[in-house]
């Protein structure tokens, strides 16, 4: 049912997004790729992923702080695959620092890029979806679009934003066979936690293994993190007809977290 489908997942060539980029190849679902990658490394990637799941692939590199950029993105995907079917915004970059010191720049870079670009690429791919009566939006939020930390000020109101979202295109997209649903995850093994647990070593004069588990226990009772993969099984679940019905839904995937 999935097979030859098209789907553009934001922030691919790392992550969360790369592992669920791969998990929808295995389903024959053809792919637009984006990240923060030079056109060289992402064409790489794309022929790479063509190679061993034998379907189509191309990369963007959108920086998805400019709407322009994301357009164009939309643009050359529906001209070359044909549609946008299953949209996943998963692209996310954090800081971490107290309000009182967090830098302007940061606050602008991580709304534009943690919920803004979502609400452009939404906008950007409804016609392909419209017109064909089906379609899948995911949008990666976190637990911090259900509950607020201390120091992710911008990140915390960038995913609660992105639920807020979420809630208003599943209300508005509604009959229309397109589903629109946040992931929320606890703590997943990428690159993007890296400085927290540096961090964390420092301040407490820890090892890195120390501070990943310190990191981990603070808030998650489950006392691991997820995998990338994990997350990209969820997506492809999201995708199915089994899910047809989910949509509007902020659904954790957090180790207990938000259960206190
Ligand atoms: P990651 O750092 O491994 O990957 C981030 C991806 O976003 C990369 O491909 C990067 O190139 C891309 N990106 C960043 N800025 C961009 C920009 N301006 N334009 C285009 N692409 C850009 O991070 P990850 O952990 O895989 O994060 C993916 C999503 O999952 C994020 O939205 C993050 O907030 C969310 N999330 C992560 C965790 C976690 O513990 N890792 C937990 C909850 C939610």
């Amino acid at each position: 049912m999935l097979k030859n489908k098209v789907a553009l997942i934001t922030g691919s060539t790392s992550g969360i997004g790369l592992a669920t980029a791969k998990v929808l190849a295995r389903k024959g679902i053809n792919l637009v790729i984006n990240g923060l990658m030079s056109d060289e490394e992402g064409s790489q990637l794309a022929r790479e992923l063509e190679t061993e799941f034998a379907i189509k692939v191309m990369f963007d590199g959108a920086n998805l702080a400019e709407p322009k950029q994301i357009e164009t993105m939309i643009r050359r995907a529906i001209d070359t695959l044909g549609s946008i079917d299953i949209l996943v915004n998963n692209a996310g970059i954090q800081h971490t620092s107290p309000i009182e010191k967090f830098p302007t720049d940061k606050w602008n870079d991580i709304i534009a890029i943690n919920l803004s670009s979502a609400f452009h690429t939404t906008q950007g791919v409804l016609s392909s979806m419209n017109k064909n009566k089906w379609g899948r939006i995911i949008n990666i939020a976190s637990v911090h679009g259900l509950v607020g930390s201390v120091n992710k000020s911008a990140y915390v109101a960038a995913k609660h934003g992105l639920v807020g979202l979420t809630k208003v295109s599943a209300l508005e997209l509604a009959s229309s066979g397109i589903t629109v649903n946040a992931i929320c995850p606890g703590w997943v093994e990428t690159p993007l936690i890296n400085q927290q647990i540096e961090d964390i070593a420092a301040q407490q004069n820890i090892d890195i293994s120390q501070a990943k588990e310190a990191l981990i226990t603070a808030k998650q009772p489950l006392p691991e993190m997820a995998s990338p993969a994990q997350i990209g099984e969820f997506i492809l679940f999201l995708c199915s007809n089994a899910a047809s019905s989910i949509t509007g839904a902020s659904l954790p995937i957090d180790g207990a977290w938000t259960a206190q």
